[in-house]
């Protein structure tokens, strides 16, 4: 073991630069994988991962490397997610590297999301890699991209590696960069144990798996370890490394990142940033933290049968393992029952949650439209959090509500600036500044209220620009609104799950706006159901839901089997998803429905 060469790195880069086929090519080319074990991503292994072509957790992979000086290397490789949402994961990896290889797509050039990880990097002390990929595509502009790298992050074009991910050009020379330019770890094997956890999941038989990066000391089999923050005591039962295959070893040491399995079962004992130390020759200080996040927006996740509640709840503090950003409480709605009230960090946060618990965990689920956190001031002096709109005190008692507002950078062609500023302007925000970082290409700031971001923002962002502008953001301060919460009521009963807070200006026309949608989700029923948007005692929008006709049903009655049947096994899977609340069959979309009503 000879800890000067190992070399711990992540891969960092705006979605769709191709991190993953990058680490892909890395696996390859260090023999790591058999060819014919080879299939795409290999780092992405949640099914969700691959489908929507997103790396949404990070892992880790040990590889050798032989160099062209002779010697092996041992090479960890962190991947990173590249989305907005998941700053945090990125985070978490950097803090256990030494140095990040950044992907610049040659034929896009630096997103706002490059700005975001280099940042990110750079505040982590790591040594950046650039290199710039998709060389084999004739649309590449590599001479350009190398510029604007050195204009807006001062790096020097010498220093950029020219490759195909695709084809295998230039990797060669991204590998000797990582023995040349990535330090090896700096601790201390005779230190006190120090270990980073970086990450964890939870596996049915082994109990909590956490993912370490060893600063100081050494860990073994059989070694009582403790958990720094809660203090709790384990025993290792079995420790080892991934490359890619899970793969048993003796011990992990200075510089060493690896998995640890010591029975843990209480879920609640681990945190991914805590330390890892030895019970009987402790460490003096933990590893510095990571800092707490808040998140971004909530929203109310329910059991459509309530006797799955204590199942749901199981089931999200397993995905809470993972998942050190997401925050839920106990929530109680009066349509819905038992429930939570979960915080995400963005919109594609609550989306693969949602997904995670339907599919990994059989959770039938609803969920109700995000909310952002206000601060509301009370004519009595006090102040309180919402982070429900159905929980926001009367209008009287109110003297004002202030809501979170981002500092958001957009990055788009000089052809779409117009386009951007207008939907910007549309949704609240303030103009901040404008940088060009090119002759094509401009980088526009713009103060927003968080709540308008998860109102549509992104897709209109992305069709007024044909898909060409990024975006990216970081939560700036508060600032006092006119807001007014919109009560839903259906059959004149109000369903506090559907209440929403919109800002004055678009209260009447989101009402309308509602209800119309609200009359096309929702089946029709025995009777007519009245739907109404108010705001407090006054009605501001109205319509109806027709009464189903008789002769619709008695049409199956008695007549073909088939239709019937099919009839029925529609009702039947629709069913799946809905709420009754009072006499009303609410469908999942309807609580939805909020968020795309433009
Ligand atoms: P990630 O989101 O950064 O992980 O990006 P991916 O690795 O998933 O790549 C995004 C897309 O770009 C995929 O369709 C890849 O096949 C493609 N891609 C990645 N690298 C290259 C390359 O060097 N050349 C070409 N032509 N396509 C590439
Ligand atoms: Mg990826």
């Amino acid at each position: 073991r000879n800890q000067n060469r190992i070399r711990n790195f992540s891969i960092i880069a705006h979605i769709d630069h191709g991190k993953s086929t990058l680490a892909d090519r890395i696996l390859e080319s260090t023999h790591s994988v058999d060819k014919r074990d080879m299939k795409e991503q290999m780092l992405d292994s949640m099914d969700l991962e691959r489908e929507r072509g997103i790396t949404i957790k990070l892992n880790s992979v040990k590889l050798k490397y032989q160099a062209q000086d002779g010697l092996e290397y041992m090479f960890n490789l962190i991947d990173t997610p590249g989305h907005v949402d998941f700053t945090y994961e990125v985070s978490r990896s950097l803090a256990a590297c030494d140095g990040a290889i950044l992907v610049v797509d040659a034929t896009q050039g630096i997103e706002a999301q490059t700005l975001a990880n280099v940042y990110l990097a750079l505040d982590n002390d790591l040594e950046i890699i650039p290199v710039i990929n998709k060389i084999d595509l004739d649309s590449a502009d590599v001479e350009g991209v190398k510029k604007s790298l050195e204009e807006a992050l001062g790096i020097s074009p010498d220093e950029c590696i020219a490759v195909s991910a695709k084809t295998g050009m230039g990797i060669e020379d991204v590998l000797e960069a990582i023995v040349n330019k990535v330090p090896a770890p700096q601790g201390d094997i005779e230190e006190p144990l120090q270990a980073l956890i970086f990450d964890s999941f939870y596996d049915s038989y082994r109990g909590v798996i956490p993912l370490v990066m060893v600063k100081n000391g050494i860990i073994r089999k059989g070694d009582k370890i403790k958990m720094m923050a809660s203090n709790a005591v384990y025993e290792v039962t079995e420790l080892g490394i991934y490359t890619p295959k899970e793969l048993p070893i003796e011990y992990l040491a200075a510089g060493d990142v690896g998995w640890v399995s010591a029975a843990i079962k209480d879920i609640d004992k681990i945190h991914v940033g805590d330390t890892i130390t030895h019970d009987k020759r402790p460490a003096l200080k933990p590893l510095p933290g990571y800092r707490e996040l808040t998140p971004m927006v909530y929203s109310g996740v329910y059991p459509v049968e309530a006797d799955d509640y204590i199942s749901l709840k199981d089931s999200i503090e397993k995905i809470k393992l993972s998942d050190a950003s997401l925050r839920f409480t106990p929530e109680t709605s009066s349509a819905l029952g038992f429930g939570f009230r979960v915080g995400f960090l963005g919109m594609l946060h609550m989306e693969i949650f949602q997904e995670r618990l339907e599919r990994e965990f059989n959770q039938n689920l609803i969920t109700t439209a995000p909310s952002v956190n206000y601060m509301v001031h009370l004519t009595n002096g006090d102040l309180v959090e919402i982070d429900n709109p159905a929980k926001m005190p009367e209008r009287q008692m109110i003297k004002k509500i202030e809501e979170p507002y981002v500092m958001a950078t957009i990055i788009t062609p000089n052809d779409y600036v117009g386009n951007v500023m207008e939907i910007c302007q549309y949704k609240r925000g303030i103009f901040k500044d404008m940088k060009y970082q090119s002759d094509v290409r401009v980088e526009i700031i713009y103060e927003m209220p968080l709540s308008e971001i998860i109102y549509d923002f992104f897709n209109r962002l992305k069709s007024s620009t044909k898909g060409y502008a990024s975006f990216d953001y970081e939560l700036s301060d508060l600032k006092e609104s006119d807001l007014e919460k919109i009560d839903i009521l259906l059959n004149s009963e109000p369903v506090d799950a559907l209440a929403f807070l919109v800002h004055k200006d678009f209260a009447r026309e989101r009402g309308l706006k509602i209800c119309q949608k609200l009359k096309d989700i929702i089946p029709r029923q025995m009777f007519e159901i009245p739907i109404q948007a108010a705001i407090g005692s006054k009605v501001i929008a109205r319509t109806n839901i027709k009464a189903l006709r008789k002769d619709v049903l008695s049409k199956c009655y008695g007549g073909d089997i088939t239709r019937k049947k099919k009839l029925l096994e529609k009702q039947k899977k629709g069913k799946k998803r809905m709420k009754s609340v009072g006499s009303v069959e609410i469908p999942q979309e309807a609580f939805m429905s909020v968020l795309s009503l433009e």
